[in-house]
């Protein structure tokens, strides 16, 4: 006979979401578990690979830069709680043909935000970041209101303030199944039930498996990869340098770091033109999460060795690689909030590859959602119950 819990919240999955939600719910003194299939700031999910963009006049749309603000108070509240520099102020550089996405889109969100930006032209960006091979019309659009996350330490902190505050984490705990009630719902961690009285899933690409309640929402796991290319000549513009994004005339999305060891500098691509293919890889390619995405290889060797030809003083074959798993929904928006067919279920996923920056603040929507049904936060966009 397997043992029986109870608490007032269960938080399944402590990535990048899960974990700020469980800190969230902790520190208001509500009584709360976490459960986690692997250990925090493990690497077989979404949320490893050392450093993530955070980034203010938002491409993706101009109705995320309220969010994003919010994220920014709870990242720099996170950082004061646990003593630890999570977020390097680096600032960010979003470059393209005057048309792309990247550029026209962070205008778009500056104009309408009224935020601090510089609008520099393909000469005045090549003056300004000769580490950046710029193509012939490349301009720029710089921001402050950018930089690093840490997502691993950040992860942790939340997890060891959580614990500190009292909150009860299981580590090496899978979650067999989860029973929606709108009084009890139950999760079940093999024979044992932690009864509750509302369970928030934060469980990343595996939240569909884990749910079959839901209907298809046309949620897509694919697999991305990450490589650290080596500094070859003068380390300092690297460094020193900004995040980036940018946006190739062939449809291709990339994105960089400074680099945080002073010997190598993370690139990756996070879209490209649909249906593109590498050297017989199709793009986007789909991963069982219980498999795992395929380890990287030659062919994701010799595509980012091209995209790292498009910075100077950096070599193009990388020192490593890591895979990564994105889970995309159609609108490539974020599910937050609750579904009909999950009674006394508070639902985070479809993070579509770019929810990182947006954890500190998921996190305190989600508290809010498990403790009173409703948040004042900015995530109406998210609502899981839209059409897809
Ligand atoms: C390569 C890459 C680069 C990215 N770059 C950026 C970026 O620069 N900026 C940005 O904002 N975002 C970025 N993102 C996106 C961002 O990292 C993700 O949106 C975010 O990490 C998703 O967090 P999550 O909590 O939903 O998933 P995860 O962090 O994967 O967490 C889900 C957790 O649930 C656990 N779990 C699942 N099933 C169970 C179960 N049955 N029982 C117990 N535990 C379970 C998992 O083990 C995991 O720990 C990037 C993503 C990738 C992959």
């Amino acid at each position: 006979m397997g043992e029986t819990l109870r608490t007032d919240t269960v938080v399944v999955g402590l990535g990048a979401m899960g974990s700020q939600a469980l800190w969230q719910l902790a520190r208001r003194g509500v009584p709360a578990v976490g459960v986690e299939q692997f250990s925090p700031g493990h690497d077989r999910g979404s949320s490893h690979g050392e450093s993530r963009i955070i980034r203010t006049a938002y491409v993706e749309g101009a109705e995320y830069v309220p969010f994003v603000r919010a994220a920014w108070e709870q990242w720099a509240d996170l950082e004061r709680a646990s003593g630890q520099e999570l977020l390097l102020r680096t600032g960010t550089i979003m470059a393209g043909a005057p048309d792309s996405g990247a550029v026209s889109g962070a205008l778009t969100a500056a104009a309408h935000h009224g935020l601090e930006h510089t609008h520099l032209s393909p000469q005045q960006a090549r003056e300004r970041f000769p580490h950046h091979r710029f193509a012939p019309g490349e301009e720029a659009v710089v921001e402050q209101e950018g930089g690093v996350l840490l997502p691993e330490a950040a992860i942790g902190a939340a997890v060891r303030l959580a614990r500190e505050a009292g909150a009860r984490v299981l580590t090496g705990a899978p979650v067999t199944r989860i029973v929606p009630d709108p009084e009890q719902p139950t999760v079940w961690v093999g024979d044992t039930g932690i009864r509750a009285r509302r369970v928030v899933v934060a469980a990343g690409s595996w939240t569909t498996r884990l749910l079959p309640q839901l209907p298809d929402l046309g949620i897509r796991v694919e697999r991305r990869v990450l490589g650290w290319f080596p500094l070859t000549g003068d380390p300092a513009p690297h460094t020193g340098g900004q995040v980036f994004a940018r946006d190739e005339e062939d449809g291709t999305l990339w994105y960089g770091f400074p680099s945080l060891d002073g010997l190598t500098v993370k690139i990756g691509v996070h879209a490209e033109a649909s249906g593109a293919r590498f050297e017989g890889a199709q793009w986007g390619e789909p991963v069982d999460p219980r498999v795992g995405p395929r380890a990287p290889d030659a062919a994701d060797r010799a595509r980012l060795g091209r995209l790292a030809a498009r910075l100077n003083g950096v070599g193009t074959l990388p020192e490593r690689m890591a895979a990564c798993m994105y889970t995309m929904t159609p609108d490539e928006d974020f599910l937050i909030g609750h579904r009909s067919e999950l009674p006394g279920l508070v639902l985070a996923g479809g993070f579509s590859g770019h929810g990182f920056k947006f954890a500190s603040a998921v996190g305190a929507a989600l508290a809010d959602l498990a403790e009173h049904g409703r948040t004042d936060l900015p995530i109406g966009m998210f609502d899981p119950q839209r059409p897809q």
